[in-house]
């Protein structure tokens, strides 16, 4: 079922979401179970799972030259959908990148989604690759998520890459897209990234998540400005617990979000990351009875692979 559907099941309830990360390369899908399992009592009635591009590794060589590999560390995602569907009978919704894919490579990745009855994609441009600082389209390929947002839309007309197909079947996807509260690093102000927002909208994506944010107003101003703008889709808002102090830093640096100071104190008073993550934990109940009050559609977790804290909260919002 449609994500905008589950929407409108609810009925103005808030219902619970998570995303999960692809396992790396080598390890078992049971390791992806062991994560949901605990989180299927809140009744998700669909889980993301994230899309990880190729990296490039160096690898020196006995004479000293590097060797440049490229590697994708956790392929697997619509593998694990497929299998997320099928073990638990809920919604998959797999994440597909402009980066690292031709428009070719984006068609055939839709019918087999297709052929295995998912019918929700979120999409996204993807990032630079590690190694580079501004993010490279295939020759082939999208620049920006707004493209690959149309030709899901043209797929979903029955408009395939090769315009001579006879008795072609049109597709039937919910489209997904990214917004920034805070904006995206790239975007030189926030009315741009509005604007391009609206531009993948108007191509044919009809809901939104949230990059994380700590702070809830920034969530409220973004969803007013976006209505004012005349964005109209439902704005589902993402939500990662603080785990490790390391995470002061880096998610600032990484996602380009702030941290209110109230939480970094309160990070910076703990002794070691147990009491780290149960600050976060409670600062995460905190946003998400605040969001709920608010009447948000969903409440849509991070959860980086773990369900521990992911449940810790859910216990006591759902
Ligand atoms: P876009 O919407 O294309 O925007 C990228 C930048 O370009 C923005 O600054 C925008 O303002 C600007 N822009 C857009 N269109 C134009 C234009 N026509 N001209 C000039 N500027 C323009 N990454 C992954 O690798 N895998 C994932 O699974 C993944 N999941 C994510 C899920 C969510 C909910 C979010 C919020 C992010 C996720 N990301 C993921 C990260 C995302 O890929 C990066 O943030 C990426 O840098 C931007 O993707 P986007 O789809 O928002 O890009």
């Amino acid at each position: 079922m449609k994500v905008t559907d589950h929407i409108k099941n609810g009925n103005g309830k808030t219902q619970f979401s998570f995303e999960i990360l692809p396992p790396l390369k080598g390890e078992n899908i049971q390791s992806i179970f062991n994560n949901i399992d605990p989180l299927m009592e809140f009744k998700p009635p669909f889980i993301d799972v994230t899309y990880h591009r190729e990296e490039y590794v160096y690898k020196e060589l006995e004479n000293g030259l590097l060797q440049k590999k490229v590697v994708r560390k956790r392929p697997g995602t619509v593998g694990i959908c497929a299998a997320i569907k099928n073990k638990y009978n809920v919604d998959a919704i797999p994440h597909i990148l402009c980066g690292g894919f031709t428009k070719e490579d984006t068609e055939n990745f839709l019918i087999d989604l297709g052929f295995l009855g998912i019918d929700n994609v979120m999409a996204l441009r993807g990032d630079a690759v590690k190694s580079e600082t501004y993010f490279t389209a295939e020759k082939e390929g999208h620049n920006y998520a707004s493209g690959l947002v149309s030709q899901i839309s043209d797929l979903n007309k029955g408009l395939y890459l090769d315009g001579e197909l006879q008795n072609s079947t049109p597709s039937n996807f919910c489209i997904g897209v990214a917004g920034y509260p805070e904006k995206h690093m790239e975007a030189p102000s926030i009315d741009s990234d509005i604007h391009f927002l609206k531009k993948k909208i108007k191509n044919g994506a009809t809901y939104i998540v949230t990059q994380m944010f700590f702070d809830n107003e920034k969530y409220f101003q973004f969803v007013n400005k976006c209505r004012s703008e005349g964005i109209t889709v439902p704005i589902i808002p993402g939500l990662k617990p603080l785990a490790t102090r390391k995470q002061l830093n880096l998610i600032p640096h990484r996602f380009k979000v702030d941290l209110p100071d109230d939480l970094i104190r309160e990070v910076i008073n703990c002794k070691d990351n147990k009491s780290v993550r149960e600050i976060g934990v409670e600062w995460c109940i905190e946003q998400s009875k605040d969001l709920v009050k608010k009447g948000v559609p969903f409440l849509h977790y991070y959860s980086m692979g773990k369900s521990d804290n992911i449940k810790a909260i859910a216990s006591e919002i759902f």
